[in-house]
């Protein structure tokens, strides 16, 4: 999986997914049901 700066849509069926982590923080992911290339994490 990208670790990116910003996370971006790339196809159709990309979508956002919020997750907190162990500190509690608030992490923004794209998954994607196509393609899972496509799958980042914001950070
Ligand atoms: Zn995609």
């Amino acid at each position: 999986m990208k670790v990116k700066a910003s996370v971006k849509k790339r196809c159709e069926y990309c979508y956002f997914v919020q997750r907190r982590n162990k500190a509690g923080k608030r992490v923004v992911y794209v998954y994607c049901k196509r393609n899972a290339r496509h799958k980042q994490r914001q950070g």
